[in-house]
């Protein structure tokens, strides 16, 4: 699946995979050189020289790019799993100090090199899965020194570590509990954001996204505009947390931003379908989030996609809401949830994360000149993937040519 063709992926042409039967791709110093029937490839005065690596039969495709994540936390929310089983719901469980402010009480106290170790274990899984590139957020420090602490550990593996990581500020997340008791705590943190934490983060060159959660436990619409146009002013692009557990205009709010997505969107509503089928903001869904939730409102991804918005698809992966990183299962929910076809999942799994990242140029597709990110799956047949829910059958994972995951 080479996914090649034109970006982003609308309508019906997000099913378009670029499909190539006994196909062979040469990579030289982890960029691909060429991509085409095999007999045409390995003729190819270059290919004669080349080392061989024959996949028998299975299936290529782009590495996944899972461009929603918050990859930097201390520990797991597993005793607030147990109680959302037995009936209590998310936003009770913030209301009562859990939540995000849980996770941030416990990064603040966990040593970067901690935290750091953690996130190496969850990157090599991310590599088993398939995924060569990601995004991460910050917003479980929501002070400025935990925050640049998240921010810097994402820069640092990025540069020590095969997969690429795209960086987030989200220092929007919630408010933290020491703003809370205070009687303008609300805007005394916003003013922080807007005039400490992100100029501080944009001219440290930590993070290339402002994002924000807009919602009623959270940001409200004319703090979260605030808050992006901050970000915008220090070059840090817009994308926001939109109508996940209500709906709340934030759709709107992100287009008119020139947001590079809007992201969850189970709450939104006929006219933000509309809003992003006109404009260039990504529709990025979270399917993780409301499976483990227990939640049965998904996003409307076939008004989205018929509708001819950019539809992206992501792990969303945290500790509290989708606690897993695996695209494969992303693609499984989408296609039982979502009522998304296999064909058009890998697509928003892959070329059209990739635009809502802005590196449509160099990843998301197998095509010469892009860098050699692909994932190789152990299927006879493409829709296998989404179909053997919960069973990884990545076979191979290669990041810049580079092996990083092979099944013995
Ligand atoms: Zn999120």
């Amino acid at each position: 699946m080479t996914l090649a063709g034109r970006t982003p992926r609308r309508g019906s042409a997000l099913a378009d995979l670029g499909l190539l039967r006994e196909g062979a791709i040469l990579l030289r110093d982890g960029v691909i050189a060429a991509v085409g029937p095999a007999g045409k490839v390995e003729k190819l005065k270059a290919a004669r020289s080349a080392e061989l690596l024959d996949l028998d039969g299975r299936i290529v495709l782009p590495g996944f790019v899972d461009s929603h994540t918050h990859l930097i936390h201390a520990a797991s929310r597993a005793e607030e799993y147990e109680l959302k089983i037995q009936g209590v719901g998310y936003e009770e469980i913030a209301r009562k100090g859990g939540g995000i402010l849980n996770s941030v009480g416990r990064l603040r106290s966990t040593a970067s090199q901690d935290l750091k170790a953690r996130a190496r274990l969850f990157l090599e899984r991310f590599a088993e899965y398939g995924t060569t590139t990601l995004e991460a957020k910050s917003g479980y420090g929501l002070d400025l020194t935990s925050e640049l602490r998240i921010l810097s550990l994402h820069k640092e593996l990025d540069a020590e570590q095969p997969l690429e990581i795209v960086s987030t500020f989200l220092g929007a997340h919630v408010v933290p509990a020491e703003f809370r008791n205070r009687p303008h705590g609300g805007s005394d943190y916003c003013r922080l954001l807007e005039q400490e934490l992100i100029p501080e983060v944009a001219a440290n060159g930590l993070a290339e996204y402002c994002d924000v959660f807009c919602e009623r436990s959270a940001f409200s619409l004319s703090e979260s505009r605030a808050i992006l146009l901050a970000g915008k002013k220090h070059g840090l692009r817009p994308r926001i947390h939109a109508e996940q557990l209500s709906s709340t205009g934030a759709t709107r709010l992100g287009v008119e931003l020139g947001a590079a997505s809007c992201d969850h969107l189970e709450y939104a509503k006929p006219a933000d379908v509309r809003f992003l089928a006109k404009s260039n903001t990504v529709a990025t869904l979270l399917p993780g989030c409301d499976f483990h939730l227990g939640l049965d409102r998904y996003a409307p991804a076939r008004k989205l996609i018929d509708a001819g918005a950019v539809v992206s698809l992501a792990s969303d992966f945290n500790p509290g809401t989708s606690p897993s990183l695996s695209m494969p299962m992303v693609l499984s929910l989408a296609a039982n949830q979502l009522r998304m076809t296999p064909a058009e999942a890998i697509a928003a799994a892959t070329i059209n994360g990739a635009y809502a990242l802005g590196r449509h140029k160099t990843i998301g597709s197998l095509e010469a000149g892009k860098q050699a990110d692909l994932a190789v799956f152990e299927v006879a047949d493409y829709r296998e993937i989404p179909y053997y829910f919960g069973v990884n059958t990545c076979w191979l994972t290669m990041k810049r040519g580079e092996v990083i995951h092979m099944r013995d």
